[in-house]
């Protein structure tokens, strides 16, 4: 079997910098979920040598996250209009380098086939159809939009300097090679190639950092029900929509925070199937009588019709801009303000 050598590691604390030098390097990183692992590395990169490792040591299904863009310029619609993955990538059309490939199946044919699609140059007629590696169309968001293994590998490319491209697989058990690796065989596997481990959450938080995710755009006093509050509307950079936090008092570490995500039915009195628009009421009710806190009101797509307290759809991206806007009260309304690390009640909770 042939294995890559040990790497060269960069030392530093930070796991998404570490990972990140690695893939720049050629080398894979392991990426851990909730439920399993993924070896992932940058499609530009992509060799015999490290297809083989991959498939030694994985499901063997190599996939390689793109942009849908990119996808749509390659001519690589989805694999069937039934692809329902709840707001994630999405299986396109399967596919082979047309050079420099025989079967198409060997590890060699298949690098070729990854890096050709990392490549700018590469044109539709480049690409056989249907073919050995399936691409996975992410969205331009990744993984702010969405919590998957592909929009973190297409990410993670990117974050390299690289063409935004990245191949994955789930890692297989050590133990049990008919199962898939639970977190703890990933990471002795990575300790045992010396590769750098890192999770999904720590890409969102990195890019979240990096990149920023709402812009505060407009304050005013807005009297409500339960008391006077603090309005501050906040321009999404990851959606359509402005959002808005009803703040009372200066918010600390450990002020109460609530998510309302924007729900059609709450609007409906009596609505039997809503369960949000009660513990808003409660939300607000609290944060005036303590003087302290803050409740997120996330906007949302209301055309589903039905209550977020009972649909997960859309959760990450509204946890992701409630904790974008708490840091940005917390750390913008007065500075000298300590701790990160407040009640974070979901709406749906
Ligand atoms: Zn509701």
């Amino acid at each position: 079997m042939t294995t890559i050598e040990a790497p060269a590691r960069t030392g530093t604390a930070e796991p998404v910098p570490a990972a990140l030098a690695e893939l720049a390097a050629g080398r894979p990183v392991v990426v851990l979920d909730d439920r399993e692992a993924h070896l992932v590395f940058a499609a530009a990169h992509a060799t015999a040598r490290l297809v083989a490792f991959a498939v030694r040591h994985t499901s063997g299904l190599l996939r390689a996250a793109i942009s849908a863009e990119r996808a749509d310029e390659l001519r690589l619609p989805p694999m069937t209009s039934a692809d329902d993955r709840r707001g994630g990538a999405v299986h396109a059309v399967a596919v082979d380098a047309v050079a420099g490939v025989t079967t198409g199946i060997s590890a060699a044919d298949r690098a070729r086939t990854i890096t050709a699609l990392a490549e700018p140059r590469t044109a539709p007629d480049d690409l056989a159809r249907p073919g050995h590696v399936v691409p996975l169309r992410v969205g331009s968001h990744g993984v702010l939009a969405h919590r998957g293994p592909a929009e973190a590998a297409a990410d993670l490319a990117a974050l390299a300097g690289l063409s935004r491209a990245g191949a994955f697989d789930q890692l297989i058990g050590l133990d049990d090679p008919t199962l898939l690796a639970p977190a703890a065989e990933a990471r002795a596997f990575a300790r045992e190639h010396g590769l750098a481990v890192l999770s999904i959450d720590d890409v969102v938080a990195h890019r979240m950092r990096r990149d920023g995710v709402v812009r505060r755009c407009a304050e005013a006093r807005l009297p409500l029900a339960a008391g006077t509050f603090r309005a501050v509307g906040y321009r999404s950079l990851l959606d359509e929509h402005e959002h808005l936090a009803l703040v009372q008092g200066w918010p600390e570490g450990s002020s109460p925070v609530h998510v309302h995500r924007e729900c059609a039915l709450s609007a409906v009195p009596g609505a039997a199937h809503c369960g949000c628009r009660r513990r808003l009421d409660i939300a607000l009710e609290d944060c005036a009588r303590r003087g302290e806190g803050i409740v997120v009101l996330v906007r949302g797509d209301m055309t589903s019709g039905t209550c977020p307290a009972t649909d997960p759809r859309g959760q990450h991206l509204a946890d992701l801009l409630a904790e974008a806007i708490t840091t940005d009260l917390r750390s913008s309304d007065r500075p000298t303000s300590a701790g990160r690390t407040g009640v974070y009640a979901r709406g749906h909770a």
